[in-house]
């Protein structure tokens, strides 16, 4: 590449082309809100997708980060770490856990759960129990591990046979699950709300039928809340709106807050056999990291913080419902928990990521056609009503071409 190249060319020659990035680059953000490099102003409704949860440039979390890297930026886990016991405690304190273990991703966390699922069997004495069902439309991570879990032909394709041992049923059908199990099977993954497959939910009286499910055949409920965990559904983990506890369960998205981290959480009972030596990590619960996370609890576990966020909530999901209503040739309709919402596009998902973002509004395409809105949790109601206004001037342009 040349030096006089034009700056969008010299920006992706070296970066592995594995992602469609759209033309445009982000300098600073405040809030909900992203400035570009060329100055322009975006309302961002994609939080890194599910990451930025307390907004772009949090003060408080601005201020614990500056104080951590003043005084050490990375620690072994050969050394104890008081700071990260302390969150590993508050994580525990306000969830079904006892245990936990500090990754850098999303997929590492489910890593963890997967391997502490098959080792919880292998130290009762049945190392046969290896096998996982998952369902259709998950989504678990890129590692060939989590990727095997996915279990999407389109992730899967030219990486050779998928690592062995997963079953996958149809989300929602108990009946597969039930089928599914056998002498093998060491437990159930499954996200408590699908965001990639195009937020999508089972009921809740199939989580809870899962629960019996696990508890009759002693094997474990892993739940992957790497995208609702940490406040985006309306409570700090979305499993407490199912009245339906997991044995594992794996965080990452939002809990730094947009500093990468990730965490799976175990019970004691899970968590036999696990010793020094078990699983690692030379990052994982990096003092940053874990300096980042703890200032979002401190953000999140203040009295009234979700009042604020579903009061939010049910404002934009009302207004949202408005816009499917007076445009149903481009919205189908409103789906989700919190502040995962779905619209389902009768449009192509893609070509309304698009127009909103012509109309500088940054949403998250989904499967199932479905454009996600992510805002940052700490949204305001100035904030919903430009998206709102966006939103409409985007289905306008659809209408028109529909006319
Ligand atoms: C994003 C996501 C992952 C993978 O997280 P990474 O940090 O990208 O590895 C796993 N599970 C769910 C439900 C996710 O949304």
């Amino acid at each position: 590449m040349t030096s006089n190249a034009p700056s969008s060319q010299i920006s992706q020659a070296h970066l592995l082309p594995v992602f469609a990035r759209a033309d445009v680059a982000f300098e600073r953000g405040e809030g909900s809100w992203l400035i570009s490099t060329t100055g322009e102003r975006y309302l961002d409704f994609t939080s890194g997708v599910a990451v930025n949860s307390l907004g772009h440039a949090h003060p408080h979390m601005v201020q614990a980060l500056q104080e951590q890297a003043t005084k050490l930026w990375h620690m072994s886990n050969l050394f104890k770490s008081p700071d990260g016991e302390r969150l590993a405690a508050r994580l525990c304190e306000n969830s079904f856990a006892d245990f936990v273990f500090f990754a850098n991703s999303g997929a590492e966390a489910m890593e963890c759960a997967l391997k502490v699922t098959r080792h919880y069997h292998f130290s009762k004495g049945n190392p046969e129990r290896t096998r996982i069902i998952t369902f259709e439309g998950a989504f678990h991570g890129r590692t060939l591990g989590t990727l095997a879990a996915t279990g999407a032909a389109k992730y899967l394709e030219g990486y050779g046979k998928p690592l062995d041992g997963f079953d996958q049923v149809p989300l929602g059908d108990l009946d597969a699950v039930k089928a599914a199990i056998g002498p093998e099977t060491a437990g159930i993954v499954i996200e408590p709300l699908q965001g990639e497959g195009g937020v999508r939910a089972a009921s809740n009286a199939f989580f809870k039928a899962l629960r019996e499910l696990c508890d009759k055949h002693g094997i474990l409920l892993i739940f992957d809340e790497v995208q609702t965990g940490m406040g985006r559904t309306g409570t700090l983990f979305a499993y407490e709106r199912l009245g339906v506890t997991p044995d594992v369960m794996s965080l990452a998205k939002a809990l730094g807050g947009g500093f990468p981290i990730g965490a799976c959480l175990v019970t004691a009972a899970a968590a036999e056999g696990m010793a020094p030596g078990s699983h690692g990590s030379t990052f994982g619960g990096n003092p940053l990291a874990v300096a980042a996370a703890n200032s979002v609890l401190d953000v999140m576990l203040k009295p009234g913080f979700f009042d604020q966020v579903n009061k939010m909530t049910l404002l934009l999901k009302q207004k949202l419902a408005g816009v499917v209503d007076r445009y149903p040739t481009v919205l189908q309709e409103v789906r989700g928990e919190g502040m995962l919402i779905g619209l389902k596009a009768v449009v192509p998902a893609p070509d309304l990521v698009g127009a909103l973002r012509d109309a500088k509004l940054l949403t998250v395409g989904a499967g199932d056609n479905v454009v996600r809105f992510l805002p940052p949790l700490i949204v305001t109601e100035s904030d919903i009503d430009e998206a709102v206004q966006r939103l409409e001037q985007a289905c306008t342009v659809f209408s028109k071409g529909a006319a």
